[in-house]
């Protein structure tokens, strides 16, 4: 008996009740080691102490007001952001990583006065509308077509064949440096530099989607920074709120006239609650310790891997960017019996990705003694 919509299909039957850091605890105080993060959101950890701090002082004094006022927690978040970002942005705030995506795709119409939107094949960008119609999956759109005409899907990382999706009503493009749930696969920097360098010529915004990229999860602020590119328009959520629903869009100042007063908005973005959080998480990540921190244990990772896993044959490659970690394994083996097998026997929670993947994304803050323990959980259950 349940009273939901089966929408997520059979959940997995472990109640959770409290966290702490990497760890999740059960209802029988059973400990496990969480190497899913809330898919990439909790990038501070469980239960972190600084955001409740943050959090409660701020529940105290005032939750919600509307936007409607000025917000100064709101002023703050962003000019922490832009710092982070290294250019001339602007940007607003909602809730989610559709939503932000869904203000990018708002604000390239207006702006180009263009109707056609180009994104990339296994690709993901949200649940609403007009994200699923530029998700680039057709397995999360079954029973929603027809969808949007005007949303073109290009084959990701390839050049060849590029120019011809690029005409005078090609509003904007939307694009992954990492695409996360479509198998974990790296931009190659050629692939971006030349959507960048269409996009110009063709009077096009370059739209980078950094819902589960940014906040450090690939060793950067933003993962657009290991590529020598300057998008016009950046989307963000998940981590920026560490649980706390967040979203947020930043766009090149000359893009700001086109949301002017009454052309986009949103009851929940941006409340001083939400900001308490942001901020904590902003100041801590922001930080070039601890993103060198990341990168350290990016490194560790990639040695235990390479040390335990390398020449496992149910492996058949591997893709490692700051603490997001991609392997693919052999077809003869099922991604979901390995996922299965590492919670019962080992308590260790990670997650699929596209294309028979496993995906590791642990909170930043993870211990090196947890990363060694997790690679030895895995080379376990993979041999
Ligand atoms: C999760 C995700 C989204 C959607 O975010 P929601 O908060 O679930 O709406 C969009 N783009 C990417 C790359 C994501 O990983």
């Amino acid at each position: 008996m349940t009273n939901l919509f089966q929408n997520y299909g059979k959940r997995i039957n472990i109640n959770f009740i409290s966290g702490k850091d990497e760890f999740l605890y059960d209802e029988h105080n059973q400990e496990y080691l969480d190497f899913i993060s809330g898919i990439s959101v909790l990038n501070l950890g469980h239960n972190n102490t600084d955001i409740n701090k943050a959090f409660l002082a701020q529940a105290q004094k005032l939750t919600h007001i509307s936007n409607l006022f000025e917000i100064q927690g709101q002023e703050d978040v962003a000019g922490l952001i832009i710092q982070a970002l290294g250019g001339d942005y602007k940007g607003l705030f909602c809730n989610s990583g559709a939503e932000a995506n869904e203000a990018a795709i708002k604000l390239a119409t207006k702006a180009t006065k263009r109707k056609k939107l180009l994104s990339f094949k296994n690709s993901f960008h949200g649940r609403t509308l007009a994200t699923l119609s530029a998700t680039g999956q057709d397995k999360v759109k079954q029973g929603f077509f027809p969808l949007s005409k005007r949303m073109l899907h290009a084959p990701y990382n390839e050049i060849n064949g590029l120019e011809k999706y690029f005409d005078d009503d090609l509003s904007a493009v939307i694009v992954e440096v990492l695409q996360a749930e479509g198998g974990v696969t790296s931009a190659k920097e050629d692939f971006l530099k030349k959507l960048e360098e269409l996009c110009k010529k063709n009077k096009s915004l370059l739209i980078i989607d950094e819902v589960q990229t940014g906040f450090g999860r690939l060793g950067t602020e933003f993962g657009f920074k290991q590529y020598d590119i300057s998008p016009d328009i950046i989307t963000m959520a998940k981590a920026l709120g560490n649980g706390y629903p967040m979203g947020a869009m930043f766009a090149k100042s000359e893009y700001k006239d086109f949301f002017n007063a009454g052309s986009h908005g949103t009851t929940f973005g941006g409340s001083p609650l939400a900001m308490s959080v942001a901020r904590v998480v902003c100041e801590t990540i922001f930080h070039a310790d601890f993103l060198q921190s990341v990168q350290k244990k990016s490194q560790l990772i990639q040695e235990e891997i390479k040390n335990k896993l390398e020449n496992n044959k149910n492996i058949i490659s591997i893709n490692i960017v700051g603490l997001m970690i991609g392997l693919k394994l052999a077809d003869n083996i099922n991604v979901q019996d390995v996922i299965k097998n590492l919670r019962e026997k080992h308590h260790f929670l990670c997650l699929p990705a596209s294309n028979n993947t496993l995906r590791l994304l642990p909170p930043l803050i993870v211990s090196e003694k947890n990363i060694t323990k997790a690679i030895d959980y895995i080379q376990d259950v993979l041999a």
